[in-house]
Order: structure tokens, then sequence, then C-alpha cells
């Protein structure tokens, strides 16, 4: 008898039990790792803004609104230059990170240049939102007093030995304290505690965001984070595509500014009409859509570098540009395995120095749908079928929805005037069979 009431009990542990982890685990998939990326250009100012939204409706509010602001305040006090002088920029960048399921970390970055300016304008702000507590943790809800008073020591070591000339003299003390911590923004991954210093705490004479690195050996959050064992990918890529005759006529579709939401089901048209493609991708993507990157690659597809944040690439210091570049290929070769060998700079707007300073092949276009400003589907389709040439570059971009809507009909159509659809790469490479590549790109 006694057994049996063990037994019953048991069972009936195993049902909570099982009922539990499956709340808990319905309840994470409820996060939807997306970034949202919008350009808009025109002869005044360039935006480009980049931000997360994770399915949690009140965070999603928060990180939107900030950016909406950040948008208004930019159209309102800028955007009005001449064209002849130079346009204004507003880029705004992010990172966010999920941390042992429950923690979310998001920084955004934003970055004002206007001829108004004598420097851009850096400013980084951080949200750190706990998803069970359903609120935002400043530091000094993470850590510890004691961690707290490491962490000014060695905040303090940093800034006397690399960054002294950013501290007005002797008010090391009155910038940073135990109250001034908790305005800090910071960022945490999977191997990275970084703190941030906006130019605005800094000496007047300082511009730049202050980025300082805590070893996470360092210092003991209240968590326990968990962190991911990074071992290099090791993936094949590519399929047995269908031999193309290089006699015949070709074109290549591009798509940009992804990855994005949308990008899975371009990918599945893609495949289904037996077609590759190539996308320029932004380098702060990479890590969160790097399950649909991994298919794209393994459909056959190609991939090119379109800079990390979707920056002005013409108007950066030499140093940033290099960074933009260098950057991205990292992230993709970390991530993914994969070396991208085409650049499609931001803005189509190609500089002698952005030539020098590479070794990756200048991608441009020959068509552009402009479907980053037509909102209706069938208009898109017009502009991506009609005049079509013989290696003609179309240029699409995988963040709408309308974007996939299209291209559903672009294939087809284009199929029909007899066109092969090739990547970059391949129609590079029917070019030099037929003698027809001169070496440049564009
Ligand atoms: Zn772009």
């Amino acid at each position: 008898m006694r057994r049996k009431i063990i037994i019953w009990f048991l069972l009936v542990f195993i049902v909570i039990g099982v009922f539990f982890s499956f709340l808990i685990s319905s309840h994470n998939k409820n996060l939807k790792k997306n970034i949202i990326t919008t350009v808009e250009e025109n002869n005044r100012y360039i935006v480009g803004i980049n931000y997360p939204k994770v399915g949690i409706e009140r965070l999603d509010k928060i990180i939107k609104d900030y950016v909406d602001n950040e948008y208004n305040y930019f159209i309102k006090n800028y955007g009005d230059s001449d064209y002849l002088i130079d346009r204004d920029e507003l880029n705004i960048d992010c990172q966010f990170y999920i941390l042992n399921n429950n923690y979310i970390s998001i920084s955004l970055t934003t970055y004002i240049n206007s001829y108004k300016l004598a420097q851009p304008v850096n400013e980084v702000k951080s949200f750190f939102y706990s998803i069970k507590a359903n609120k935002m943790l400043s530091l000094g809800e993470i850590l510890d007093i004691d961690e707290q008073y490491r962490l000014l020591d060695y905040i303090k070591k940093q800034f006397n030995s690399k960054h002294y000339n950013a501290i007005i003299d002797g008010n090391l003390d009155n910038i940073i304290t135990i109250s001034s911590l908790n305005r800090i923004p910071f960022y945490i991954d999977q191997d990275n505690f970084c703190l941030y210093f906006n130019p605005d705490m800094l000496s007047s004479d300082y511009y730049d965001i202050i980025k300082i690195n805590v070893p996470t050996e360092y210092i003991k959050f209240k968590f326990k984070i968990n962190y991911k064992l990074i071992s290099s990918p090791t993936i094949v890529y590519g399929v047995d595509r269908e031999s193309i005759d290089p006699k015949g006529k070709v074109v290549a579709l591009t798509f940009d500014d992804g990855p994005s939401f949308y990008t899975e089901d371009i990918l599945k048209i893609l495949k289904s009409n037996d077609v590759c493609a190539t996308f320029f991708i932004l380098g702060n993507k990479v890590e969160t859509y790097q399950e649909t990157l991994k298919i794209s690659l393994k459909n056959g597809n190609e991939l090119g570098n379109h800079s990390y944040n979707h920056k002005w690439l013409s108007r950066l210091s030499t140093t940033n540009l290099l960074d933009q570049i260098n950057s991205t290929q990292n992230i993709i070769k970390e991530t993914l395995n994969y070396t991208p060998i085409y650049l499609r700079p931001t803005y189509g707007s190609v500089t002698t120095r952005i030539r020098k300073n590479t070794d990756l092949k200048i991608a441009l276009w020959t068509v552009d749908t402009k479907d980053w400003k037509i909102r209706n589907v069938n208009r898109i389709v017009e502009k991506a079928t009609t005049g079509i040439e013989d290696g003609d570059i179309i240029l699409m971009h995988d963040i709408f929805e309308r974007s996939a809507e299209a291209l559903k009909e672009i294939i087809p159509i284009l199929k029909k005037q007899g066109f092969q659809f090739v990547t970059l790469s391949e129609l590079d490479e029917i070019k030099l069979l037929r003698g027809e590549f001169n070496g440049d790109y564009f």
C-alpha cells in the first residue's frame, strides 16, 4: 500500500514537472529575435536605423519609443542641409543578447553627422531587462555592493591608464561614483561585459564614446551567467547547381540590408524556384540571424558585405571605414565560416578611399526596383521585369514583406523572358568566360 502511494506521488510530481517545464519553454518560445532595419534617403538627409524587437510588448515599446525620439530629434534639428554642402546623417546601431533565457541586454548607439557639427555626435543608451521580473534593471540591481566597489576601482584604473585625457583633471572621483554607476550604459553578452562612457560625461574636447571591457571573470553578477562555449563552425555550404549556359541570358538578384524576419520567406521562394541570389548583409545582424544565414548558404546563395550597421561609408574616417568593413568580414567568418568577396557600399556611394582601402570587389547594381520606397507589389514587379537585359544586377531588399511578395512573381516572369539566375560570382565567371570581363567592378 505504502509503495503504491509513493508511486502515485512520484507520478503526480512528474506530471507537475512536465507541465511547468512546458510552461517555461512555451513562454520562451514567444521570444522572437529580430533586428528591424529602416533606411531612408533624400536630398537632405540619410537615415539608417537598426533596433531589436523581441516579442515582449513592454520592452519593444520602450525601445521603439526611444528610437522614434532620436529620429524625431534628428528630423527637427538636422536634415535641412543643402545637398550641395553635404547631407546630414543619422545612424542608430544596436546590439542585443538574451542571457540565461531571462535577461535581455540591449545597447543602442546613435550617431549624427552634420555640416552644423564640428564633430559627429555619438551616444550610447542601454537597456537591461528581466523577463521574469518584467522590468528594467540597473547595474546597481545586478551587482552586490562589494562588486560595485570592485567595478568602480577597475573603471578608475582603466581611465587612469588608458583614457587619462578624457577626464577633467582630478574629476574622476566626481564622475565615477557608486550613485553614477546606475547611469552608466552597459552591455552583457556571452563573452563581454562592456561599460560605455558618453562624451557628455567626459571632458569637453572629447567626442568619442569610451568603451571599457571588464573581464567577465573579474565581476560576479547576482545571477550566474551560463557562458556559451564558442566553437568555430564546421559547415559545408553550397549545392550542386543546375549548370548554367554561359551563352544564355543571365540576371543576378541581389538583396540588401538584411537578414530580417522576411529573409526566410525569400529563401523559400528562391529555393522552390531553384534560383540562387546574392545577399548583402549587415554585420550587426549576423549573430541574431545565423540560422537563416546558414540555410541561405546551404541553398547555394552568396553573401556579401554591406557594412556593419549601415553607416554612410563615404563620410567615415579611414579607421572607421575599415572597422565597418572588417568587423563585418570577421563576424561572418567567425559565425558562418564563410568569407564574402564583394562589398556593396551603403547608399550605393563609392569613393576612391573606399576602393583604396579594401580588397573586396565593389558591387553595385544596374536595376533598382525601389522596393524601399514603392509600397505597391505590382509596381515593384514591373520595375524588376521591364527592360531587363543580359547581365543585369537587380537591387531589392529582404527587409520588407512586399519584396518577398513581389519576388514570387518576378522569378517566373524573368524565367519566361529566358533568363537564368546567377549569383554575383557566377555572373563574373560568365563574363570572364565570354571575354566580357574587364577586371573593373563598378
Ligand atoms: Zn543598404
